[in-house]
């Protein structure tokens, strides 16, 4: 296992620096350097962490064109109001509340409807049995 190393970051503009020095070469302040104790990755975790992300080249704002993705609404108003207008394929929520709350009622009405509106649905529990899905 590689060893952590260290960086000296500028606590003023957040320039890393290899080695400690008295002065920030980056914005010129004086004992603003802090060591940091890097984590190594190693390559293959690198490779392993840019295998699955998409190759986008970078856009000018004014180069933008299009229209925003369509939404696919649930026809439960205030769930697809709470998100914009509806579920934009692809994204991921985070339905969070307290324990008792409706979530999962909430969720499978929000996959039967997707579903019935010919969207292929899976829902996933690590928390509830099926059984208990079954009876929600
Ligand atoms: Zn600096």
């Amino acid at each position: 296992m590689a060893r952590a190393r260290s960086v000296y970051r500028c606590t003023d503009c957040g320039a890393d620096h290899s080695k400690w020095s008295g002065r920030c070469s980056a914005c010129g302040a004086w004992n603003t350097l802090a060591e940091e104790l890097v984590a190594p990755a190693s390559a293959s975790k690198r490779a392993r962490a840019t295998e699955g992300a998409l190759a986008v080249p970078a856009v000018r704002l004014g180069e933008v064109t299009g229209s925003e993705s369509h939404r696919w609404r649930t026809g439960l108003d205030e769930f697809d109001f709470v998100l914009g207008g509806g579920i934009v394929p692809g994204a991921m929520v985070l339905v969070g509340g307290e324990p008792g709350i409706g979530k999962s009622t909430l969720l499978l009405q929000v996959a039967a409807r997707l579903d019935n509106a010919g969207h292929r649905t899976l829902y996933v529990s690590g928390e509830e049995s099926p059984l208990q899905v079954n009876s929600s």
